[in-house]
């Protein structure tokens, strides 16, 4: 973080000091919540949760190097109290974020936020010194740890925000206000909690009315309900996507035999060809959002194609791809799932299966429950069903309760499907299934929605190789 005084600090926060000694002592290292990540310098910012009490750490965080604690009540050591921690966090955030001379940039949508900022990420930091969210650090206390990490020389700082419900995306761009704002879809991920994707864009929408006249508000063309937050923005509008009129359009989309994406990438500036390093057909959305981003910040397209190419997974679970020593290949996408992306990662499984055929290999696609679909469920779980069937997936191994009933309900009345499909109650159950069946050449696919911990199944088979 940018070096601050305890008296600024305080200031910036509406709190009062207690047990400092010296005011001028400037915070110089990372704001933790966290009292493992304490270092020389840092701010510790003490949160009630229900297990632990961050409070009951003020003394040991000091005694590793913490100048002071962000704390709701004094704690007999060097303390900047507040009468709440969190506002407090997201106020110095906003105070730093003010102070920097960074370009701000913020994205939301429904999946694959994760995703797009870790290729935008890879993109800007080419050009100059770049500081993002890690991991899915989205809401209002891992947005401001994210923003209050910059320092003095971060030139583009990239948020994810999330959005459980109206008015959340307001007050994240109020904590950090954004310059450029990118919303990547209105699918349907928590549509349970919200009601309707209606109410998605409505929420997902308050990213684009936060910015300034002078910013850019980025947006999906083969979204509707994205595309129609044009007219919510008094900002610049850049469109990405496959539609004809997107300022930053792929064309010519792709699977390489390896089932990597493959398009020739558009932007205002000229056209590039771009292979993705990244499996499944919805990073080409994913890539066109970042392009478009780095294209607003003054990039080139040869440039961005390069960058977008030589990019790689920094977050794990999300299609990772591994062959073990026996050549079986396990596909973990065990991070979460939604319909969209069941879809493309099956068509990925296809192509990548169809690079093996000549090995003998099989496809094997081992999913689990989408979670938030509401009234679909039952609709999109017998969908996906379906298809894996349409994409000559060797074998459906479908995991836990009702829902995985539906996935292998839709694989058997698509295509009479028996012993293509088996339904399995748990993970452990799959793991045994698949132990004794797999053979050189096969690959696995393993995907479900993050309540569901497929990553177990993943992580046996890659340790049973
Ligand atoms: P979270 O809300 O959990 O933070 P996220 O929006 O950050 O999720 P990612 O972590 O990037 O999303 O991806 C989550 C899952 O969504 C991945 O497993 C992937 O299969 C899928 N996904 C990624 N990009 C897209 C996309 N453009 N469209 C549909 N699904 C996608
Ligand atoms: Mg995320």
């Amino acid at each position: 973080m940018i070096a601050l005084s305890l008296a600024e600090i305080a200031s910036a926060v509406g709190g009062q000091t207690y047990d400092i000694p010296d005011e001028s002592v400037r915070v110089t290292g990372p704001v933790v919540i966290d009292s493992r990540k304490v270092e020389a310098g840092s701010l510790f910012a003490a949160f009630a949760g229900e297990r632990v009490d961050g409070h009951d750490y003020a003394r040991q965080v000091v005694d590793q190097g913490a100048a002071a604690v962000l704390a709701s009540r004094p704690v007999g050591v060097p303390a900047i109290v507040v009468d709440d921690v969190q506002a407090a966090l997201g106020a110095l955030a906003r105070h730093v974020v003010a102070r920097l001379g960074a370009t701000l940039v913020a994205l939301t949508g429904s999946a694959g936020k994760t995703s797009t900022k870790d290729l935008i990420a890879q993109v800007l930091r080419r050009k100059a010194p770049t500081v993002f969210t890690p991991g899915s650090f989205n809401n209002e206390i891992g947005l401001p740890l994210t923003a209050l990490s910059a320092t003095d020389d971060t030139k583009f700082l990239v948020l994810e925000m999330g959005a459980r419900g109206k008015g959340h995306i307001r007050y994240l761009t109020g904590l950090t206000p954004p310059r450029v704002g990118l919303v990547l879809n209105v699918g349907t991920a928590h549509i349970g909690e919200f009601g309707g994707r209606e109410q998605i864009a409505e929420a997902k929408g308050e990213l684009v009315e936060a910015l300034p006249a002078d910013g850019t508000a980025i947006l999906n063309a083969d979204d509707p309900l994205v595309r129609a937050m044009a007219s919510r923005t008094r900002a610049k509008v850049l469109l990405f996507g496959e539609a004809a009129d997107a300022d930053v359009r792929a064309e010519n989309v792709r699977l390489t035999e390896n089932g990597q994406p493959a398009f020739s990438l558009h932007t205002p500036t000229g056209c590039s060809e771009v292979t993705l390093r990244l499996y499944g057909e919805h990073h080409v959305s994913n890539a066109l959002a970042a392009a478009a981003v780095a294209h607003d910040l003054g990039m080139s397209v040869e440039e961005i194609a390069l960058a977008l190419s030589e990019a790689g997974t920094l977050s794990r679970w999300r299609m990772e791809v591994t062959e073990r020593p026996d050549g079986v290949t396990i596909v973990n996408d065990a991070y979460n799932a939604n319909p969209e992306s069941m879809r493309a990662a099956l068509r990925a499984l296809t192509a990548m299966g169809q690079a093996r055929r000549a090995a003998g290999g099989r496809t094997w696609a081992v999913l689990g429950q989408m979670a938030e679909l509401g009234d679909e469920s039952l609709a999109e779980h017998d969908a996906v069903g379906r298809l894996a069937v349409r994409l000559n997936v060797s074998k459906l191994v479908a995991v836990g309760g009702r829902e995985a009933s539906w996935l292998q309900l839709g694989a058997y009345n698509e295509g009479s499907w028996g012993e293509e499909s088996v339904h399995v109650s748990d993970a452990q159950a799959a793991i045994d299934l698949l132990r004794s069946e797999l053979r050189p050449g096969d690959v696995v696919l393993v995907k479900a929605s993050r309540s569901v911990g497929l990553e177990s199944v993943a992580q046996a088979l890659l340790d049973s190789g």
